[in-house]
């Protein structure tokens, strides 16, 4: 989500520089090899098809063929897109590693995301073993006058319950259980701190919460906070608010693919609503990094 200056940076940025796709070329072959076993449909050179094209096909296509056909298309785009906005995106281990070798020790990950190509952010959560299991937590303190009041806090954690219920229920074999923390002080090392704010407030997910978010738009945002990055197509969704084309989405599926440009079965396209859900490669994204040592982040990704 952006604010109205956030979105009006992201579309100076994008003409004066575009978004860097350097991790997966730096190993296509780990990358074709990690996207494939996720369900993933690469080529030898990366994804077949670019987003454009690919919701050209959809649409095009879309009495012929579900739209599920397109998924593993969808899912290499995403793969791509998020390991080339990481900082530990260099970093491909096989998923029957990521999914099957138990976590010997607790480690917290941090890292940074160039959210849409383009805005650097820090992700930042703890794995935990829990014998076979592997817990990964997010623990966010509220700051500001509603977060003194405890029934609101208790309100929130329990939308934050159901976001982490969601993120749990679709883990890959069900060895993996999320627990999404509300704080009000900084006394259990809170990942994040958030200033909560009344209503529906459009922010960025790491400066400020409403507190009528949907728990389903919490599921979103902390996927945000672990490290994945959204799949819509942020300039292109932006406009689309303008000029009064987000009217016809809700009614008109093909007109939402034509602008939003993803998968809208997964949690990190379309946030709206209780339809979508994490899929496979997203915890992949994220479990991946216990493997991975920090690398320096693509600084030039950013426009001067
Ligand atoms: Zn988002």
């Amino acid at each position: 989500m952006a604010s109205g200056l956030h979105a009006i940076a992201l579309f100076a940025a994008a003409f004066v520089g575009c978004a860097a796709s350097t991790r997966p070329r730096e190993n296509p072959d780990a990358f074709r090899a990690a996207a494939v076993a996720l369900g993933g449909r690469a080529a030898a050179r990366g994804c077949a098809l670019d987003a454009g094209e690919l919701a050209d096909r959809t649409i095009a296509e879309w009495s012929a063929r579900s739209s599920e056909a397109w998924a593993p298309d969808w899912a290499c785009l995403a793969i791509q897109d998020n390991l080339s906005r990481d900082s530990m995106g260099s970093c491909t281990p096989p998923p029957a590693d990521v999914f099957g070798r138990p976590l010997s020790f607790a480690r917290r990950i941090a890292g940074e995301l160039f959210y849409v190509g383009l805005d650097p952010r820090e992700y930042t959560y703890d794995l935990v073993p829990h014998d076979d299991l592997v817990e990964i937590e997010v623990r966010v303190q509220f700051l500001g006058p509603l977060a003194q009041d405890p029934a609101r806090i208790a309100t929130l954690q329990d939308k934050m319950h159901r976001a982490a219920d969601l993120w749990t229920r679709y883990s890959p074999g069900g060895r993996f259980f999320f627990r999404f923390i509300a704080e009000t002080t900084d006394a259990a090392l809170p990942h994040f701190q958030v200033h909560l704010d009344a209503g529906s407030t459009r922010t960025p997910f790491d400066v400020t919460w409403g507190e009528e978010w949907s728990w389903h738009l919490l599921a979103h945002e902390i996927g945000h906070m672990m490290g994945l990055d959204d799949e819509y197509g942020q300039l292109r969704k932006t406009l689309g608010h303008a000029i009064g084309e987000d009217k016809r989405w809700d009614v008109d599926p093909v007109d939402k693919v034509r602008w939003f440009q993803c998968d809208s079965t997964s949690l990190m396209c379309d946030s709206k609503g209780e339809a979508s859900t994490p899929l496979r490669y997203h915890y992949y994204l994220l479990l991946r990094r216990r493997f991975c040592r920090v690398t320096p982040p693509d600084r030039d990704v950013v426009a001067p």
